[in-house]
């Protein structure tokens, strides 16, 4: 096996973007380099191998990435949870907390089954009000959220924390 490499220097910081003063993480450089995502991939999947995940569900748009490819690795379904209006069959519908308002998402009210086991995935958890809004429509599925990964954290903004407030584990590989 091949030594693994430190994932935050595949990760590119992009001053004042998308507004000044925010420094966004931008992933696009790590999912372009085949050895940082097929470590990031390998990472992530590594403590759910063996907990017979039925699905994966990925927040739109760099969680269906991360998301198709851990479901693939762990023989699980991918489930997309989008903006509402995107989704074309029945859905129901969580309002989250941005950082300034709030928006919608749907998944789709057939794409999880009651007792089904659930990974949460999306590139990044900042407030964690995006997560949150996903962790809901889950349980409202009546699926179980076994655990949410991301790649990144950024901890002193307490996503984190929020969602281990609502009893999800949370798995991240760097800050
Ligand atoms: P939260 O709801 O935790 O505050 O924000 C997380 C959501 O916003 C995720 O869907 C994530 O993709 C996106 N996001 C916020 N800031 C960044 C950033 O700096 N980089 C990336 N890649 N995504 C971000």
């Amino acid at each position: 096996m091949s030594a693994s490499i430190d994932l935050t220097t595949a990760i590119r910081s992009i001053p004042d973007y998308p507004k000044p003063g925010i420094i966004f993480r931008d992933i696009t450089t790590l999912l372009g380099d085949a050895v940082a995502f097929r470590q990031a991939v390998d990472e992530l999947v590594a403590p759910y191998k063996a907990l017979g995940i039925d699905k994966v569900a990925g927040i739109e748009a760099r969680g269906f990435i991360l998301g198709g490819a851990l479901a693939h690795q762990l023989g699980a379904g991918f489930v997309p949870i989008r903006k509402k209006g995107k989704l074309p069959h029945q859905t129901v519908r969580m309002a989250y907390s941005l950082e300034y308002g709030t928006d919608e998402m749907e998944i789709h009210v057939d794409a999880l089954k009651p007792g089904e086991k659930v990974i949460l995935t999306d590139d990044l958890i900042a407030t964690g009000g995006t997560a949150e809004g996903a962790v809901k429509l889950i349980r409202q599925l009546g699926a179980e959220i076994v655990s949410a990964c991301f790649v990144i954290d950024l901890p002193e903004i307490g996503g984190r924390k929020k969602l281990e407030a609502l009893g999800v584990e949370v798995r991240t590989l760097v800050e």
